[in-house]
């Protein structure tokens, strides 16, 4: 490996002001510190630099400018195309920043650039609030909200971004900023949607909503009742109150002792919904969806949001190599709800779904142009998730997500950035539509050299 010659001038100055810790290839945590959470991802950094604060990132981001790295902005590491490392560049590591402070007067929350869902949902939850976020709480809050964000609670209260109040973010040349409906309103429009194209954010302020328990029903149903509830899901969800969600996974059914033995193993329908306002009233809803279909494994339970955000999928393994192919179903027709159907038959790994989900709700009340998120009217979202755990398979996993992909393309549209794979840079204009002249034209007067360009990057104007 063969990194960077770095002026020692440009290193002294930097190490006078930066207060975090510098990780160097020659450290014995360098190996863990560049480790992101798709593990297909390998790449080796000049330097990884944890920062403390917003000075520290601002030094930081001085440093990388001046020597001309290049630069990857680590929030919580887990972006499926890889952008949070680099090779031979600086990382931002934001990851020591994960403070959270909470109005409970004001119902506003600040949270550090580097903060984990579940620090975030913690933090809220002891007030009883809550603001949507993603359903996996090892996930970083940072990449997240930059791209859109949603959750369980979005149908009743909007995507992260529409609940993004202020940021406070340090740009290339190295300035500290807070963009808000009052202060730099291009930038705060652009971050809501736009990635990490326009700086490095170090706070998040976001509004809280109160959120108490929730009712929650997940169930298994087999692929023969597959067309039925699927068609049910379209057409419920079509008209369906804000505070329900209701999402679909096809994959193979875990060996749970709950479910039928002769189901282990066999691709089945994974319905998962949850009703956000009474739990009282939310049990009537849920069984109305429950009994689409006959159910097996049948789980019903009241928990605390926080514990929803923890609950995920029972598996032997971690897995930790994954691919993803995404888009916005216009139109979840009987022929394209057969395709996702006949695609899950094939599905190769226990880990792997091919996810259905319905946004809507408070979602589709957002003006389309009131953020840089795209899409926003367009519920259907199609996601076929790869998920592995041995290397020598990796093309065997990323081939399934992309004939699957393109077996659903003629009814697909547009993408969401914070669910492409590494190869999928291109699709960037298109996921953008109309807005990605706006777009560049915001890039052009914040970062007019693109020094932060490892994302779905938006070249300058
Ligand atoms: P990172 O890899 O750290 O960063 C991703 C991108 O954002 C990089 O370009 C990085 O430079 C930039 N970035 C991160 N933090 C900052 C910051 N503070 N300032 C500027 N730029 C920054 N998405 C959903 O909407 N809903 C879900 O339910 C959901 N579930 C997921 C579950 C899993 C297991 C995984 C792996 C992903 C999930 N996602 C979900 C997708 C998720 O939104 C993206 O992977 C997102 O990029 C993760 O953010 P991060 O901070 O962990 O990523």
């Amino acid at each position: 490996m063969r990194f960077p010659q770095l002026d020692p001038s440009d290193l002294a100055a930097f190490r006078a002001v930066f207060r975090g810790e510098l990780i160097w290839p020659s450290d014995p945590d360098y190996d863990e510190a560049r480790r992101i959470w798709n593990g297909t991802i390998d790449r080796h950094p000049a330097l990884i630099a944890r920062c403390t604060g917003t000075t520290d990132v601002a030094a930081a981001v001085n440093f990388a400018r001046a020597s001309g790295l290049s630069v990857a902005v680590r929030g919580g590491g887990h972006s499926m195309a890889g952008h949070s490392v680099c090779d031979d560049g600086i990382v931002i590591d934001l990851s020591p920043m994960n403070a959270v402070t909470v109005s409970r007067r004001h119902r506003r929350a600040r949270a550090q650039g580097g903060c984990l869902l579940g620090a975030f949902d913690t933090a809220t939850q002891a007030h009883m609030l809550a603001t949507p976020a993603g359903v996996v709480s090892h996930t970083g809050l940072g990449g997240l909200v930059l791209g859109g964000g949603f959750g369980w609670l979005s149908r009743r209260y909007g995507l992260s971004v529409d609940n993004l109040t202020a940021v406070r973010i340090v740009t290339a040349d190295g300035a500290v900023r807070t963009a808000s409906d009052t202060e730099h309103p291009d930038l705060f429009w652009a971050v809501r949607g736009g990635g990490g194209n326009f700086g490095v954010v170090t706070e998040f302020e976001l509004t809280l909503h109160r959120v108490g328990p929730v009712r929650f029903a997940a169930a298994y149903y087999t692929l023969d009742e597959g067309p039925r509830v699927l068609r049910a899901w379209r057409d419920h969800m079509t008209t369906a109150p804000d505070e329900l969600t209701w999402a679909l996974y096809l994959r193979l059914a875990p060996p749970l002792p709950e479910l039928p033995a002769e189901l282990h193993g066999k691709p089945t329908v994974c319905a998962m919904s949850c009703w956000i306002g009474s739990p009282h009233d939310g049990d009537r809803q849920l069984d109305a969806v429950l009994h689409v279909g006959k159910p097996h494994g049948l789980t019903k339970m009241t928990l605390p949001y926080r514990a929803l955000q923890a609950y995920s999928f029972p598996g032997a393994v971690v897995p930790d190599r994954i691919y993803t192919k995404t888009g916005y179903l216009t139109e979840p027709d009987d022929d394209t709800l057969d395709t996702a159907l006949t695609h899950a038959t094939r599905i190769t790994s226990p880990f792997t779904q091919l996810e259905l989900l319905c946004l809507g709700g408070a979602v589709s009340r957002v003006p389309d142009d009131a953020t840089a998120y795209p899409n926003r009217h367009t519920p259907f979202v199609v996601n076929l998730a790869s998920a592995w755990t041995d290397p020598t398979e990796d093309a065997h996993h990323t081939a399934w997500a992309r004939d699957g992909h393109r077996a659903l393309s003629p009814r697909l549209t547009g993408g969401y950035v914070n669910f492409m794979n590494p190869g999928e840079g291109d699709r960037t204009e298109d996921s953008y539509g109309p807005k990605y002249a706006r777009l560049r034209a915001i890039k052009a007067e914040y970062d007019p050299a693109n020094l932060f360009r490892l994302n779905q990057n938006i070249p300058p104007a």
